[in-house]
């Protein structure tokens, strides 16, 4: 941050109401402007509970954002895309209220490719019979094991099913995720959303938000909350802190006191997974993504990739990855990401592979600075990890965002829900 921005941002926030309004005792500081932390201003705001919501970003939205990074014809969701249960989803009723486009889960063709040729039916059917009867399996009998664990006793098909669902929906390898948490996430219908950044941001853009402010320590020790932005300090009756779990983790927001042994060990049975999007430009004259099918996963070589091919009609094609190889490649930057991306995306092009793609984004979440990550993962052994981050911390540090949503964890709907839960725990305490 440059010290011309520095300056204004301090005498910004010194001038502010909320100064005076946490003099009264009145203000909760929300931290954090993703979809748990825009929930939660609006709960508190609807309460008429003074509010002052501070995002570290130059945008509102967190992990839910619509990329136009390839061209507003080219956007595609680097993060959440997905309403997921949608049956009790809060975006569900916002999405159909905004006339947002979706398609049903099922509604679309999913086909193999495998070493560079189509699977064989052999080969499908094999892959079917992993993935069916994987849900009893994973469910734990007792303890709390593994993915990996849990799926060994189905057998290689299961194990290889186990380990593509671990990565391609969790983001992570199956030897770090626990079976009891994975057990208890809701399920239900999935609607895949034609811009579900675009429709958080939309949602949330009437809250009042001071960007391009990260908070780096919180003082509780006495009480007022004391919150340091590096261009001011707030005080605040309250505060709901709800970055990302791999943010709290890396040490980003000191804390004085320290947080309590129970929150650190809490913290310490999570982590973040890393799915991966890298969005590819094609050239619609050397190659219609409509003659590709809707999805293509492709397996060469070990780890699944698995493509969207030009969703809701654009010409782009959307590799997902998760696990180590996404890590590595967050690491390896931008380039070596598309170029393996593309490499991928050639062996289903064959012979039109050369030219097709004019461009590509990777959606680097891993390397992130406020993210770390793509979504909260419970270690195997550590199933109580996310309700224990619930306990407020000195009556008036209060945590929210997905890894706390029990069975929504890891969604935007989770988020939402835990925003408000955390709004009203405050407004309890309050007393307001
Ligand atoms: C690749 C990918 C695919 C996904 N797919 C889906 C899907 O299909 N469906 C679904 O429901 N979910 C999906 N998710 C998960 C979903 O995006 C998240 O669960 C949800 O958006 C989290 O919301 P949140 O408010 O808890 O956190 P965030 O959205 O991360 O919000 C936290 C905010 O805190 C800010 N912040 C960080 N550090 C600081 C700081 N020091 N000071 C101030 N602000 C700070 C961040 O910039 C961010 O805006 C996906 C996520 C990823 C990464």
């Amino acid at each position: 941050m440059s010290p011309t921005r520095r300056t204004i941002l301090a005498s910004a926030l010194l001038a502010a109401p909320a100064l005076h309004a946490a003099a009264r005792g009145g203000t909760v500081v929300v931290i954090g402007a993703g979809a748990a932390g825009l929930a939660a201003a609006s709960v508190l705001r609807a309460a008429g509970q003074e509010v002052v919501l501070l995002e570290a970003r130059e945008r509102i939205g967190g992990r839910a954002f619509t990329d136009q990074a390839l061209g507003p014809d080219c956007r595609f969701d680097a993060g959440a895309e997905y309403i997921h249960w949608a049956e009790r989803n809060p975006w569900a009723p916002i999405a159909r209220r905004a006339g947002v486009r979706f398609a049903e889960d099922g509604s679309w063709a999913r086909t193999l490719t495998i070493d560079g040729r189509p699977a064989t039916e052999a080969e499908n059917a094999s892959r079917r019979a992993g993935f069916s009867g994987l849900d009893a399996l994973l469910a734990p009998k007792g303890g709390d094991p593994s993915l990996a664990e849990a799926a060994r006793a189905g057998g290689p098909n299961a194990e290889r099913a186990a380990a593509g669902l671990s990565r391609l929906s969790l983001g992570e390898d199956p030897e770090r995720v626990s079976a009891a948490d994975y057990d208890r996430l809701w399920s239900g219908t999935d609607l895949w959303v034609d811009g579900y950044g675009a429709l958080v941001a939309r949602h949330g853009s009437d809250l009042p938000v001071r960007l391009g402010c990260p908070v780096r320590a919180i003082d509780w020790s006495e009480k007022t909350v004391r919150i340091d932005t590096g261009a001011g300090v707030l005080g605040a009756a309250a505060a709901i802190v709800t970055v990302p779990i791999g943010v709290l983790k890396s040490g980003a927001i000191r804390f004085t006191p320290r947080l309590p042994e129970p929150v650190e060990t809490a913290l310490g049975g999570l982590h973040m997974g890393a799915y991966t999007k890298i969005a590819l430009r094609l050239d619609p004259a050397k190659v219609d993504p409509a003659d590709l099918g809707d999805a293509v996963s492709v397996i060469t070589g070990g780890a699944t990739i698995y493509f969207e091919m030009g969703p809701f009609g654009r010409p782009i094609a959307v590799a997902n990855l998760g696990g180590d190889l996404a890590r590595d490649l967050c690491r390896a930057g931008e380039p070596a990401a598309v170029a393996l991306a593309t490499e991928r995306l050639g062996v289903i092009l064959g012979s039109k592979a050369p030219g097709a793609v004019q461009a590509g984004g990777l959606a680097g979440w891993w390397t992130d600075p406020y993210a770390q990550g793509s979504y909260s993962i419970v270690n195997p052994g550590h199933a109580e990890a996310r309700d224990r981050l619930r306990e407020p911390v000195g009556g008036r540090v209060f945590f929210a965002g997905e890894a706390l949503a029990g069975g929504g964890a890891m969604t935007v709907g989770g988020a939402t829900l835990d925003g408000e839960r955390a709004a009203r725990d405050v407004l309890k305490v309050l007393g307001a």
